[in-house]
């Protein structure tokens, strides 16, 4: 398992260089935006560790074209900010982070996210019917989502969500349980998570993103007219 750290501060790269690889990672580290694009570009990685405020190129424009770009789309991103930098935070899940941490964090709770955002992308389907859902099919075996037969891109996280939806067709389901179901926290979490990955699932399902229905006061739920 490769995976990319692209942060600016050199101390603070190399300290999650050395504990990522103690427990077995390859790592890369990217001092800079530009330069962490170009590396995850030809070495897709198994997850990119992005720094929020970076020269060259700040991290969530390189999120947005490293999501922007077929092959590394579906490559899991942990944003990284620095307090106050709440706002950007919200812009960063948009672009398409999977993940945040405000530094500073710990290596624990780092390790943590990282095992978190690897179950999801990796965690076997739950069952092998392709699940239809009006204009929209959702291949949970193979990963693959349609909307009128055309492919959308997802996110691991947004597979899962979507998926998790589907499943659960009719069903209201609340923020707090989507965030333990998709994304294996706890309460602790930000339930805002939840939203931002929600509207960015409806944009990318076009028509099909009507689908899901808000709750009002309580989460979501998916409708088939
Ligand atoms: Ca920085």
């Amino acid at each position: 398992m490769k995976a990319i750290i692209i942060e600016d501060e050199r101390d603070l790269a190399e300290l999650l260089a050395f504990n990522l690889e103690k427990e077995g990672w390859q790592t890369v580290i990217a001092l800079d935006g530009r330069s962490g694009l170009e590396k995850v570009t030809s070495e897709l990685p198994d997850l990119v560790i992005l720094d929020l405020m970076l020269p060259e190129m700040g991290g969530i424009e390189v999120c947005r074209l490293l999501r922007r770009q077929e092959k590394t789309a579906a490559i899991p991103i942990i944003m990284v900010t620095a307090k106050g930098e709440e706002i950007d935070r919200v812009v960063g899940f948009e672009m398409g982070a999977d993940d945040y941490l405000v530094k500073p964090f710990s290596t624990r709770e780092l390790l943590l996210r990282i095992k978190a955002i690897l179950r999801r992308s990796s965690a076997p389907p739950q069952q092998e019917k392709i699940l239809v859902r009006g204009v929209l099919a959702i291949d949970p075996d193979r990963h693959r989502v349609t909307v009128r037969g055309e492919e959308v891109t997802l996110t691991s996280t947004e597979f899962k969500l979507l998926q998790t939806l589907a499943e659960r067709t009719g069903r209201m389901q609340g923020r707090e349980l989507l965030l333990r179901d998709v994304w294996g926290y706890n309460s602790s979490a930000d339930t805002r998570t939840v939203d931002t990955h929600i509207t960015r699932l409806r944009g990318k399902l076009g028509e099909a993103g009507e689908m899901i229905r808000t709750v009002r006061g309580f989460g979501y739920k998916m409708e088939i007219e």
